[in-house]
C-alpha cells in the first residue's frame, strides 16, 4: 500500500479522527475519558521500555548470511556446516557493563553473539570479542558483573570495586590484560574478531567427537580506538558502533569475517598439558592450528530495532545434532541462565517472537503462558495414541555426551602442569605485544587504576600485574605513583 492510502488507527485498526487533537468539551474544555485512541497512545507509551539486558545492554546488530567454503565433514554432521551451505543469521554486538544509553566506545569486552537459522533449528554461538574470560565458575558471575556495574549507595561506576575483584581473583588476569591492551577498545564492531571463547564439542557422522573452539577473524582488519580516542568520541557520538554498523551496511559495505576452527582430537583432553575446559585460557594456535570454515557477512540493517535487536534472544543452549556442550563449567551454567533471563526479560513465548523463531518446524509440546500466539491442537501430551509429533532418535542420537564420575565436589578444575593464572597474560604481554603496545598496556592500567584505586586494592593491583609480568608491575606502580 503507498503512503497515501495510509490512514491512520487504533491498534485495533478502528479509523481514527484525529491525529493531534484529544476529545474535549468544547475547545478550551476537559478531555473525556472516553477518547480511548488518546488513552491507548499515552498507556502505550508508558509501557515502551521493557527490562534491559543484565550485562549485554547496549548493543546493535543485523542480519546475514552464512556460507561454508571449507569441508569441516569429518568433524561435524551439523547440516549447516557441511560444504557449500548457507544459512541466514542474525548478529548482534555489545558492551558488556555499560547501561542501554551507555557509549559504545567504553574500554569493555564487546559481546559478538551469531544466531544461525538452520534447517535444523537456531544454533547460537554467544561469543565475545576476546578469547577467553575473567572467571571459570560460575558461582563468580553475578559477583563480578555486579563489581563492574555500579555502587548500591551512589550508583557510580567505580574501579576501586573492579580491581578489588580482579585482584582476588588471579584467574581474571588473561581477560583483564587482553582488555586493558589494544584489543580491549575496537574502533568499530567491523573492526574486531569474535570468538566462541568456550570449548564445545563437534560429532561427526560417524559419532565421532572432537572438542572445538570458533575463530570469527574480521576481513575489514582489526582496528582499535586508543584511550584518547575512545574517550573523546563518547563525548562526540555514543552510538559510534551502532552508527558505524547501520551506515556501513545502508552503504553496500557488507562487514565480513572468516570462521576458523581449532580442532582438538577427543581423547587429548585428558592428558593435554591444561585443562582445555577452563574458559581463561587459548588453545595456543601451534598445538591446535586454524581450520577455515567460512564466511558470516551481515548484508541487511533491522527494520525496527526493537522487535528484532531488543527483543533478539540468544542462548548457547541452542545447540543442533552434531554440536554439543563440553565440561566448561561456565558454559554449563550458561546453558541455563540465557534461557532463563529470557524468560524473565521478554515472557515465556520469546521463541515466537518472530526474530527469535525458528525457520524451520516447530513440533514442541510446550502451551499456554503468557502473550502465546502460536495456537497448540491437540493432543497437548506424549506419548498419545493420537497422532501428535513424537521424537525420533534417529534424527538427534544423544551422542554429544562424555563419561563422568567422582565425588561431589566444589573446585573448579584439576590442577594439570600447565595450569595456572598468569602464564597466558604472560605469553600475551611479552611474546604477543610489542614494545609500543606494552607502553600503552602501562598507561591504560596506570590510567584506569588512577582513577579512584585506593588502598588496600592499590597495593594488590600492583602484585597482580606483576605476578602476569614482573617489568609491566614495577612499570605501573611508577605510572600510578609518580604519575
Ligand atoms: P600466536 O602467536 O599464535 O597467537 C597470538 C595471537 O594473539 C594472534 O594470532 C592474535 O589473535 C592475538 N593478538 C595479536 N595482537 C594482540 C593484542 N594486541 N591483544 C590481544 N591479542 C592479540 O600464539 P598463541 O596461540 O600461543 O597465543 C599466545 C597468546 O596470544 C595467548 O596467551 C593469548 O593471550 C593470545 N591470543 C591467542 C589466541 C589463540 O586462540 N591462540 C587468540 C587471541 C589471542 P587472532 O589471530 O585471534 O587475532
Amino acid at each position: 500500500m503507498s503512503d497515501e492510502k495510509k490512514f491512520t488507527t487504533t491498534d485495533a485498526g478502528i479509523p481514527v479522527n484525529s491525529d493531534e487533537h484529544s476529545l474535549t468539551v468544547g475547545p478550551d474544555g476537559p478531555i473525556l475519558l472516553q477518547d480511548h485512541y488518546l488513552i491507548e497512545q499515552m498507556a502505550q507509551f508508558n509501557r515502551e521500555r521493557i527490562p534491559e539486558r543484565q550485562p549485554h545492554a547496549k548493543g546493535s546488530g543485523a542480519f546475514g548470511v552464512f556460507e561454508v567454503t571449507h569441508d569441516v565433514s569429518k568433524y561435524t554432521k551439523a547440516k549447516f556446516l557441511q560444504p557449500g551451505t548457507t544459512t541466514e543469521t542474525l548478529a548482534r554486538f555489545s558492551t558488556v557493563a555499560g547501561e542501554r544509553g551507555s557509549p559504545d566506545t567504553w574500554r569493555d569486552p564487546r559481546g559478538f553473539s551469531v544466531k544461525f537459522y538452520t534447517e535444523e533449528g537456531n544454533y547460537d554461538l554467544v561469543g565475545n570479542n576476546t578469547p577467553v574470560f575473567f572467571v571459570r565458575d560460575p558461582l563468580k558471575f553475578q559477583h563480578f558483573i555486579r563489581s563492574q556495574k555500579r555502587l548500591a549507595a551512589n550508583n557510580l561506576r567505580d574501579h576501586d570495586m573492579q580491581w578489588d575483584f580482579w585482584t582476588l581473583s588471579p584467574e581474571s588476569a588473561h581477560q583483564v590484560t587482553y582488555l586493558m591492551g589494544d584489543r580491549g577498545i575496537p574502533r568499530t564492531w567491523r573492526n574486531m574478531n569474535g570468538y566462541g571463547s568456550h570449548t564445545f564439542m563437534w560429532v561427526n557422522a560417524e559419532g565421532e567427537k572432537f572438542w572445538v573452539k570458533y575463530h570469527f577473524h574480521t576481513n575489514q582488519g582489526i582496528e582499535n580506538f586508543t584511550e584518547e580516542e575512545a574517550t573523546k568520541m563518547a563525548g562526540e557520538e555514543s552510538d559510534f558502533h551502532t552508527k558505524d554498523l547501520y551506515e556501513a551496511i545502508e552503504r553496500g559495505e557488507h562487514p565480513s569475517w572468516t570462521l576458523f576452527v581449532q580442532i582438538m582430537p577427543f581423547k587429548d583432553a585428558e592428558t593435554y598439558r591444561f585443562n582445555p575446559f577452563d574458559l581463561t585460557k587459548v588453545w595456543p594456535h601451534s598445538d591446535y592450528p586454524l581450520i577455515e570454515v567460512g564466511q558470516f557477512t551481515l548484508n541487511r540493517n533491522p527494520t525496527d530495532f526493537h522487535t528484532e535487536i531488543e527483543q533478539a534472544a540468544f542462548q548457547p543452549n541452542n545447540l543442533v545434532p552434531g554440536i554439543g556442550v563440553s565440561p566448561d563449567k561456565m558454559l554449563l551454567a550458561r546453558i541455563f541462565s540465557y534461557a532463563d533471563a529470557h524468560r524473565a526479560r521478554l515472557g515465556v513465548n520469546y521463541q515466537q517472537i518472530p526474530v527469535n523463531k525458528p525457520k524451520c518446524p516447530v513440533y514442541s509440546y510446550s502451551k499456554d503462558g503468557a502473550m502465546r500466539t502460536e495456537n497448540v491442537s491437540d493432543p497437548v501430551y506424549a506419548p498419545n495414541s493420537k497422532g501428535g509429533p513424537h521424537a525420533d532418535p534417529s534424527r538427534n542420537r544423544n551422542d554429544d555426551t562424555w563419561a563422568s564420575q567422582g565425588d561431589m565436589v566444589r573446585q573448579a578444575y584439576t590442577l594439570r602442569r600447565d595450569d595456572d593464572d598468569f602464564g597466558q597474560a604472560r605469553a600475551l604481554v611479552r611474546e604477543v605485544m610489542n614494545d609500543e603496545e606494552r607502553e600503552r598496556l602501562v598507561s591504560n592500567i596506570a590510567g584506569h587504576v588512577k582513577d579512584g584505586v585506593k588502598e588496600p586494592v592499590l597495593s594488590r593491583v600492583f602484585e597482580y600485574w606483576r605476578n602476569i609480568d614482573q617489568e609491566i608491575g614495577d612499570r605501573v606502580e611508577k605510572a600510578v605513583r609518580e604519575g
